[in-house]
């Protein structure tokens, strides 16, 4: 198996030259990376339609855009990110003052999944810059072009002791988690996260697990149901729902599940055609083997919307299913495609509950105006984040902590997020040496086992 010990050593002494630690070491190198990939904006979407067949659009707002402005925002914030700051000190402590340093890890690790293959190789790289860390970062096999244009533009502007690319797939990942890091940010599936998670526990090494599941889409009855289709519609089928975040299931309200239906269709025709098989700008399915496996749900329930597949091109046609049931097969992973599975409930309490007996989800969906619904499933169900009468968009701001919970993952990012993700904080007293209280010392005349 090849070894990555020579770049991980190499990182480890850059590391204690300390260079990286220098606050305008680290705005420089966030610049350079803005102005880079600002520079090659073209080649980026040029390599998202050749592996995803991503329309321009979809390419600058969900992968280029979302980054830069995240890159903004950090330089905007990072000077009183990065201060020590004076914390309280308990009266039993007089003479002391209380200080918290956030510190950097060192050298961190960061695997990328292949569904935006761009952003989610570069966001979490913006935290660990920020933070002061070098990372060595493994994008997907799986999206072989894009990462590619980005293993070109990295070594442009970061020498390889601070910021290294390394390509390849299941091995590649393998071998490096043979290397005693010290942290490592992970984004894919369930069950690679667990294997990463094992991986690190053999070095006690910190991690934060990014990953997936089915993220349920509540339609309440009170709902604005027209605003609600659009909404849904854009969150599924953006990337062809392969979106971790993406409402997996709709979960409908009995009295307005006819006319939520009918709305939906009018907004897959508005977002997509007539023939979305026919629409060039239609993202395609990753790979033959991910599009089979979404082909086989479609004679789960019944056909309402869609269906129509195309092989050669790998594109699935937003597709709605009904008369569906938990003990679907459709309904026992995250689905990552454009097909939504819909179940109905009568009361809110029996959504709450069918959510609530399966594994907590990265997101969850709620469409209604009655501030007492929104607050009862706030309550009654954990998940990671998500919207209220709206999908998706809570991920793209700086101020909201992202990430999942229970099975959907562990810790979070992006904003001070992402810079607080990859720093340590280190708590320090400093302790007056002008007095010296005696209660704390055994067997001293003054001392309180005198008393
Ligand atoms: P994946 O878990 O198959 O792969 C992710 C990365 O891990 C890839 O770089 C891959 O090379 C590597 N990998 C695969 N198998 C490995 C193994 N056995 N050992 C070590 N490394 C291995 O995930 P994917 O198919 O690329 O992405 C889709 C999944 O990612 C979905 O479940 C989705 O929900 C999740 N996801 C989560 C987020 C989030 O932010 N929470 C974002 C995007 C995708």
């Amino acid at each position: 198996m090849v070894t990555y010990s020579p770049i991980l050593k190499k990182q480890q002494s850059f590391f204690r030259t300390e260079k990286t630690k220098d606050l305008s070491f680290r705005i420089d190198a966030l610049e350079k990376l803005r102005s880079k990939i600002k520079a090659n904006e073209q080649p980026l979407m040029d390599a998202l339609r050749t592996d995803l067949n991503k329309s321009e659009f979809d390419a600058y707002t969900t992968e280029i855009m979302i980054v830069l402005e995240e890159i903004k925002f950090t330089i905007n914030h990072l000077q009183s990110w990065a201060k020590p700051r004076k914390v309280k000190t308990p009266i039993t402590h007089i003479g002391s003052s209380s200080y918290i340093y956030p510190e950097p890890y060192g050298v961190t690790l960061i695997i990328a999944p292949w569904n935006y293959p761009f952003q989610l190789a570069v966001a979490p790289l913006i935290g660990a810059i920020a933070a002061g860390n070098c990372a060595v970062i493994k994008p997907s096999e799986l999206t072989p072009t894009t990462s590619e244009v980005f293993a070109k533009l990295i070594p442009e502007i970061f020498p390889e002791e601070y910021i290294a690319v390394v390509q390849g797939g299941v091995e590649t990942s393998q071998a490096l988690l043979e290397e005693k890091f010290d942290y490592i940010f992970f984004t894919g599936s369930v069950p690679v996260g667990k294997v990463i998670m094992e991986a690190a526990a053999k070095n006690l090494t910190p991690v934060t697990l990014e990953l997936g599941g089915k993220s349920p889409c509540i339609v309440h009855e009170d709902a604005n149901l027209k605003l609600a289709a659009k909404r849904i519609a854009w969150g599924k089928f953006v990337n062809a729902g392969q979106t971790c975040v993406a409402p997996d299931y709709l979960y409908l309200h009995k009295g307005i599940k006819a006319r939520f239906l009918q709305f939906f269709q009018k907004a897959i025709k508005e977002l997509y055609g007539e023939k979305p098989l026919e629409n060039q700008n239609f993202t395609r399915i990753v790979s033959e083997r991910h599009f089979q496996r979404l082909c086989s749900f479609l004679d789960n329930g019944e056909l309402l919307i869609g269906g129509n597949t195309n092989q050669e091109r790998l594109i699935i046609e937003p597709t709605v299913l009904t008369e569906i049931t938990w003990e679907h097969p459709i309904m026992q992973d995250e689905i990552f495609g454009p097909i939504l599975p819909v179940l109905e409930y009568e009361s809110i309490e029996d959504a709450i509950v069918g959510i609530d007996n399966h594994p907590k989800p990265l997101a969850l969906y709620l469409f209604s105006e009655s501030e007492s619904i929104q607050k009862k499933v706030l309550n009654q169900i954990t998940f990671g984040g998500g919207c209220i009468n709206d999908t998706v968009y809570h991920l793209g701001s700086p101020h909201l902590p992202f990430g999942g919970v229970g099975t959907s993952g562990i810790g979070s990012y992006h904003g001070k997020g992402s810079f607080d993700t990859f720093s340590h904080e280190k708590s320090i007293l400093k302790q007056t040496t002008r007095f010296d209280l005696p209660f704390r010392y055994p067997n001293l005349k003054d001392g309180l086992n005198k008393i």
